[in-house]
């Protein structure tokens, strides 16, 4: 029998853990200078717009939607297909999420769809990049510009996809990102923030650490309120380490993403009635290998027989309009068709970094199998 196959797994190197020892051994092990380094080298990344960095992905776009301004009676509008996160943030700001469907194809917030949302009230449009894979950009800054919009972008799963050539984060409004331990590269827990200025810089440092400004060694004034979301130089060593691997990460996803379609053929999506996701080998940074199921077969049945052949499978997202909070506040099933379709019989298969050509096989194997069985069941 095989080893297990997780559908995720951060490979943390030697080099990294040495460095993390480091830090606690220093006598300085909050937030000090590795921080500070590591917001560089984002910066230098993002080609030199300002860089800030927090204790997770979803405060970063919280201080965000603070930056904007966004406060109660205002709108923001994004995908019910995402982390819980994402629409969570805007009732934490006192605003009002309203969710525009996906795209079958990409199952990323569909554009068309935004524009059809927008109200007076709107203030604010917040895209995910589900499993790494950028929205039309040119269109959604478009979009942005016409309606006088800010832009939040959740690219918790983009670092390293571009958008004609660009990398996520290097052009547009805000853009988010996200450490934590799945991601692409990780803090354990962690993400940052890109800004356009310094002003914005500053209220984000002093959103992040309870809206305190220090003025020389003494000095100390609070006028607005802050949380307590500054990251460590223990997690920001780990992201330095793992920033250094971050194009071969990317290079070895994109190579397993490929190997994917060569094993499942071309004739995969005909024979079995599962939807494959686009092949994007350019701008993705395969986050996620995600494919829908068909209907014959129930996402918990699929992902049971999966682990029966010793693979792990993860499920990313359950339509966010359909929990119990959100229902709430009047939404409702039959609202938004395509993230309900497409929430229901989502699942990720592994994709991780350490993974090989081998693990691919394997699970395009028992993948094959689960469905057949599927199929000569019904
Ligand atoms: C991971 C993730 C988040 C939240 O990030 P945390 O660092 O866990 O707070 C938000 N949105 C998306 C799309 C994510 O994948």
């Amino acid at each position: 029998m095989s080893n297990f196959l997780p559908f995720s797994r951060p490979t943390i190197d030697e080099a990294t853990i040495a460095a993390v020892g480091e830090v606690l051994r220093s006598g300085w092990i909050t937030t000090g200078p590795k921080v500070q380094t590591f917001e560089a080298r984002l910066s230098e990344y993002f080609g030199g717009r300002p860089v800030r960095t927090f204790n997770s992905g979803t405060c970063t776009m919280e201080i965000a939607l603070r930056i904007a301004g966004i406060a109660p009676g205002d709108e923001v509008i994004t995908t019910p297909i995402s982390w819980v996160a994402t629409a969570n943030v805007i009732l934490e700001v006192g605003a009002t999420p309203v969710f525009a469907d996906v795209d079958p194809v990409t199952r990323n917030i569909d554009l068309d769809k935004v524009e059809a949302a927008i109200t007076s009230k709107t203030r604010a449009i917040i895209p995910v990049y589900l499993a790494g894979k950028p929205v039309d950009m040119d269109r959604l800054y478009a979009l942005a510009a016409k309606y006088k919009l800010r832009v939040i972008e959740d690219a918790a799963q983009a670092i390293g996809s571009t958008w004609k050539g660009k990398p996520i984060g290097s052009f547009g409004d805000f853009v988010s990102f996200s450490f934590q331990a799945n991601k692409n590269i990780t803090t354990s827990e962690g993400g940052c923030l890109v800004l356009n200025n310094e002003d914005e810089a500053k209220l984000a440092e002093k959103y992040r650490l309870q809206g305190v400004t220090r003025s020389g060694w003494d000095g100390i004034e609070v006028d607005v309120l802050g949380g307590k979301y500054n990251m460590t130089d223990v997690a920001a060593a780990i992201g330095l380490g793992q920033f250094a691997q971050l194009e071969a990460v990317t290079a070895q996803r994109r190579k397993l993403a490929k190997h994917y379609f060569e094993v499942l053929g071309k004739d995969f999506e005909a024979q079995t009635g599962a939807q494959l996701p686009p092949q994007d080998f350019e701008s993705t940074n395969w986050h996620l290998f995600q494919i829908v199921l068909p209907e014959r077969i129930t996402r918990a049945e699929f992902m049971e027989k999966m682990k029966a052949h010793n693979i792990g499978v993860g499920y990313h997202y359950a339509p966010i309009h359909l929990f119990k909070l959100y229902r709430a506040l009047g939404f409702k099933e039959g609202m938004f068709p395509v993230a309900e379709r497409v929430g229901r019989q989502i699942v990720s298969l592994p994709m991780f970094y350490a993974m090989n050509e081998a693990d691919v096989e394997r699970a395009c194997k028992a993948m094959r199998e689960v469905l057949a069985e599927s199929a000569n069941s019904h």
